[in-house]
Order: structure tokens, then C-alpha cells, then sequence
């Protein structure tokens, strides 16, 4: 079948909930990935955030193949090993005591929503009250997508589950003045990456921490997008040396393989008990041994420490871009996410890299965003640079 045979067929078969571009992905390796024509492109998408290791990184491929051999799937009516192994990597390498898993960002942000309500229910009587950011981004369940704070994502879904706030982000003078007698909790990015890799002052996430110390309110930071390396430390949040009461994570976590998942203190977790929550798929075999091999490659084989060192050479080159090109106003960056912030649109810029080998997401208007492997090095930053350069130059 040709290109453009499957994406007739792709129109005609699925949803269009997406505008995609006219190529058909077909295989991957590390920071590289081919379409159905065999052309080859560097990829600083690497599927959102998620590919952190790379397309088809060996140890992750291993694993799965090991756990899909041997067990699938179970339920969470039994106990399963590589899920009570997951558990326990991300508890000995976090500020949680208890872990919930489920199969995306927004499904762990659900059960973080849930579990809020079920210990405000338990121990905080009257309060139910979530206060979020503007411009924050929590997924497209019908309370996460409440939770967010963009208009264009909760457009035509009235009526909207009651009990969400929102207050800018980045200032804690509005968040402390927009607590009330009904708030048991803020739920907070570290980064805010879909509305464009705005990053907050300095202090930002100690600031909530001590607004919710003082008001006793639970602290939820999103790590959806920032965690499992990809700001260069394990999370964001340890940054700032800060323990929140509940991190949720997803994207990275699998490498690839769908998961996700609630972290949160012993405190808060008891709320939850047999019956509160659950997830038919939620920390099955397959999903926890991609997660297995993915965390414990990224805490092994200096995968933080490129990120790192990688991220700040990203970011020095975006800023000779910048120097040359007075179309961008603004490069920003905190290891491996970055973005240019355009002047102008920037669809068409992501259109003409694709075309030189290039994949480039860009997001809220004018926002080109990079959230590549983890592993990607100066080699490829030089060769990304030197098509932006190109793309830029034109017009
Ligand atoms: C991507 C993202 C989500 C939603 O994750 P899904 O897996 O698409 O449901 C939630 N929060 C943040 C910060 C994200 O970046």
C-alpha cells in the first residue's frame, strides 16, 4: 500500500481528533526514526516526551520481550512481580511511600484528583476545592481536562465536574489569596510544557509547598511531562528540594509502553482503600517490566547526566539561533525541553524541518518545543541546530 493509500485509509477509519502530518512512521531507532517511504528523521518529538531512552532502546525491548513470553496479563486480583518491582524503584527513588498504576497522564492524574477527594472527604470535612494553574495542561478525562486551565481544551463538554480553581501561574501571592474554607489541594506543573516550556521563577514549587504547609492543603505536582529524567534529575520538583504529598508521572515512564502512575505519602495513600479506585490493565506484567528496564536504565547509565549536560548545550546553541534570527523572541529550556518562542507561527517551520529530516513539535501557536531522547547528543543538537538555521533563514 502507498503513503497516501493508508492515509486515505487513516481518514476514513479513525477519529480525526488529530491533524497529523502526511507521513506514516514505520520503524525507529534511538534518536532516529523512518517513514513508509524509507526517509529518515532526527526526532526531537520523540512521541511527546515519552521515548526517553530512544526508539527500540535495547533493554527495554529485551524486558518486554522476556515479560510477554512469560506473562501478560493477570488483573489486579493477584499480586504480579515486575509490578510490585516498579513500586518499590519509584518509592526508594522519590519522596512517595505508596504508588497507584494506571495507563496514562491523564489517568494518573484522575486517580490524584479521586484520591484528594477521598482524603479531604476523610479527614478535611467541607473541602473538595482543587485550585490549578492557567495555561496548565492535566489531560482529557472530563476532571483533568476541569483541571486544566485552557479554554480551548473544555470547549462543547458542559456541564464540567464542580470544584476546580484556577489562579495564574507562577504567582503565589494569587494562589495564596484564592485559598478558601472549600480548597483541600493545588495541583501543579513543575514546567508547564504543553502551553509552551514556561518555566517559573525560582522558589515557585517551595512557595506552594509552604502555602500548603500553612493552609493544610495536599500538594499535587504533575510530572506527567518533567518527570522520569527529563529536566535532568529523576523529577523536577527535586530541584527544589521539594516533597509534594502526590507526584503523578506517565509519558516516559514505559519508554513507550503505556503507563502511568499515582505517587503519594503514606498519609494521603491510606485513603484509598479495596474498592476506592482501580485500573483493569493499571501495573500489568508487560507495562511494569518496560517501566522496570526504562527507570532503572535512566538511573544507571548516566542518561541524567546527558540530559544535563546535552540540555545546556541545546539551550546555548538555541541561544546563538537567537542572536541571528529576530524572528524568535525567546529561547528557555531546563534539560532535554526546551523551546524557541516565535514571533510568528511556527506550523510552518515544523513543515519545512520535517521535510529536511527533522521532526519538531510545535505547541500553543508560536511555541516550537524540543523533548527529544534523553540520550541525545551534541552531534545531533549541531545537525537539529543547523536545519533550524535553514528554516529560519527563509522567507
Ligand atoms: C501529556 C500530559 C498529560 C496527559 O497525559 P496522557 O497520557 O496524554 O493522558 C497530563 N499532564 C501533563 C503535564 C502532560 O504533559
Amino acid at each position: 500500500m502507498t503513503t497516501e493509500e493508508l492515509i486515505a485509509l487513516s481518514d476514513r477509519f479513525i477519529m480525526a481528533t488529530y491533524k497529523r502530518f502526511p507521513i506514516v512512521l514505520t520503524r525507529g531507532l534511538g534518536v532516529h526514526v523512518w517513514d513508509s517511504d524509507g526517509k529518515s528523521y532526527l526526532d526531537l518529538v520523540g512521541g511527546i516526551a515519552v521515548c526517553a531512552l530512544g526508539h527500540s532502546h535495547p533493554r527495554v525491548v529485551g524486558a518486554i520481550k522476556r515479560q510477554v513470553e512469560l506473562l501478560t496479563h493477570v488483573s489486579n486480583l493477584y499480586h504480579i512481580e515486575p509490578q510490585i518491582r516498579l513500586a518499590q524503584l519509584l518509592v526508594e527513588n522519590s519522596c512517595a511511600d505508596k504508588v497507584f498504576f494506571c495507563n496514562s497522564g491523564a489517568e494518573a492524574n484522575e486517580a490524584a484528583i479521586k484520591l484528594a477527594r477521598k482524603y479531604a472527604t476523610d479527614h478535611m470535612e467541607g473541602r473538595y476545592e482543587l485550585i490549578a494553574m492557567q495555561d496548565s495542561f492535566h489531560g482529557r478525562t472530563l476532571a483533568t481536562v476541569t483541571a486544566t486551565g485552557q479554554e480551548r481544551f473544555k470547549a462543547g463538554f458542559n456541564p464540567l465536574p464542580a470544584g476546580f480553581r484556577h489562579v495564574p501561574y507562577n504567582d503565589l501571592a494569587a494562589l495564596e489569596a484564592a485559598v478558601t474554607e472549600k480548597t483541600c489541594g493545588v495541583m501543579v506543573e513543575p514546567i508547564q510544557g504543553e502551553s509552551g516550556v514556561v518555566i517559573p521563577a525560582p522558589g515557585y514549587l517551595r512557595g506552594i509547598r509552604k502555602i500548603c504547609d500553612e493552609r493544610g492543603l495536599l500538594m499535587i505536582v504533575d510530572e506527567v511531562q518533567t518527570g522520569i529524567g527529563r529536566t535532568g534529575t529523576l523529577f523536577a520538583c527535586e530541584q527544589e528540594d521539594v516533597a509534594p504529598d502526590m507526584i503523578t508521572i506517565a509519558k516516559a515512564l514505559g519508554n513507550g509502553f503505556p503507563i502511568g502512575a499515582l505517587l503519594a505519602t503514606d498519609r494521603i495513600a491510606a485513603a484509598f482503600v479495596p474498592g476506592s479506585h482501580g485500573s483493569t490493565f493499571g501495573g500489568n506484567p508487560l507495562a511494569t517490566a518496560a517501566g522496570i528496564a526504562t527507570l532503572e536504565t535512566i538511573l544507571g547509565e548516566g542518561v541524567l547526566e546527558n540530559c544535563r549536560k546535552t540540555g545546556d548545550y541545546f539551550l546555548k546553541r538555541l541561544g546563538d539561533l537567537k542572536e541571528k534570527h529576530a524572528r524568535i523572541r525567546e529561547v528557555r529550556g531546563r534539560g532535554l525541553i526546551l523551546a524557541v518562542e516565535l514571533t510568528v507561527s511556527g506550523a510552518e517551520f515544523v513543515l519545512q524541518s520535517m521535510e529536511r529530516g527533522l521532526l519538531i513539535n510545535c505547541t500553543n501557536g508560536n511555541i516550537l518545543r524540543f523533548v527529544p531522547p534523553l540520550i541525545l547528543t551534541r552531534i545531533d543538537v549541531d545537525r537539529a541546530i543547523g536545519i533550524l538555521d535553514e528554516v529560519l533563514e527563509e522567507r
